[in-house]
């Protein structure tokens, strides 16, 4: 029997609707517009792109976005003054830093500027501190690894007890995503490039993510029949038969993995469509929790 399949962009656009319909109840009833303020510093083009989306999807759910765009060559002051700038500014309920910043700008310096309050991306490095202690919690968790929790809960997965398995651990993905299923009380493993047998160490997990940007390296054969298969990479393949010269797949063999695993995420159209989703959702929260304080 194949794998019953996580609908990433039905998943995303549910959220959606349910953040447009609070975002308009915290406009009726406490006259509180949300609002993200998006930073972007330099010219890169996929960065760029990110932040317009962003900003599309905001303005589709009834959150007002401002965005901040400052030269590639701006100092570590600079955009250290505009984010405390927007921190101190009450219309403003999210700031997003969008990363990679150039080379020359410490990112942590100008991540700690960020009101904690206003960290919708959970990449303040107290936010993060938070997120890997035991016992605490940050105000915010990363949007993709926040995603991939919501995709599990949404499908009733139980993580607790369970043996989970991500592969890749990087800041934005894999050590967050890690942390969230810790917390969850999973028992966790984590490779990355030096790890050895991967086959045989994904072969254990009941839930298994794979967050490596290294093109179906997941191989049907190393997945345990039933596991909930996670695939958050996004890579690039030629395919002269699309217009754009190329198609999206994932880090695992969809087709293989598919037959073995109980769940699963395509890529496109599994874990990506949550990312944006998720940031919406915090700004939502980050503005509510603006007026239960005040
Ligand atoms: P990084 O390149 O920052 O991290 C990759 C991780 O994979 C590293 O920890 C690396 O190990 C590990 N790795 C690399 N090769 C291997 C290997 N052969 N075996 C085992 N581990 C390996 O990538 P990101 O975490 O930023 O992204 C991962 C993928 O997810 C990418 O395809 C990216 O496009 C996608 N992505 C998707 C998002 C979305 O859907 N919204 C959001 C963000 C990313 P080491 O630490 O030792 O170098």
């Amino acid at each position: 029997m194949g794998a019953q399949i996580i609908d990433g962009t039905a998943i995303a656009q549910a959220i959606q609707e349910e953040v447009a319909q609070e975002v308009s109840r915290l406009k009726r009833d406490r006259g509180l517009a949300p609002g993200l303020a998006t930073v972007l510093v330099g010219d890169n083009p996929a960065s760029q792109t990110y932040v317009r989306m962003k900003q599309r999807r905001c303005g589709e759910v009834g959150i007002h976005s401002v965005g901040v765009e400052l030269p590639g060559d701006a100092s570590q002051q600079q955009v250290e003054s505009r984010v405390r700038e927007l921190s101190a500014d009450p219309s403003i309920h999210g700031i997003l830093v969008q990363l990679p910043l150039p080379g020359h700008l410490d990112e942590e310096g100008i991540l700690s500027a960020i009101d904690l309050h206003k960290d919708v991306d959970g990449f303040h490095p107290i936010n993060i501190g938070r997120l890997a202690m035991k016992g605490r919690d940050p105000l915010f968790a990363p949007a993709t690894p926040s995603g991939i929790i919501e995709l599990l809960d949404r499908i009733g997965a139980e993580i607790s007890g369970k043996e989970a398995v991500v592969l890749g651990r990087s800041n934005i993905v894999g050590l967050p995503v890690s942390m969230l299923l810790l917390k969850r009380n999973a028992t966790l493993t984590i490779c990355h490039s030096r790890s050895r047998d991967l086959p045989l160490v994904v072969k254990r997990a009941d839930i298994l993510v794979a967050a490596v940007g290294r093109t179906e390296m997941v191989k049907g054969d190393w997945i345990k029949p039933g596991a909930i298969v996670i695939d958050v990479g996004i890579n690039q393949v030629e395919d002269p038969t699309r217009k754009r010269g190329y198609r999206l797949v994932g880090d695992v063999a969809y087709d293989e993995a598919k037959e073995v695993a109980g769940w699963i995420t395509p890529v496109p159209g599994g874990v990506g469509p949550m990312t944006i989703a998720m940031l919406l959702q915090n700004t939502l929260t980050a503005a509510r929790r603006s007026v239960e304080v005040s």
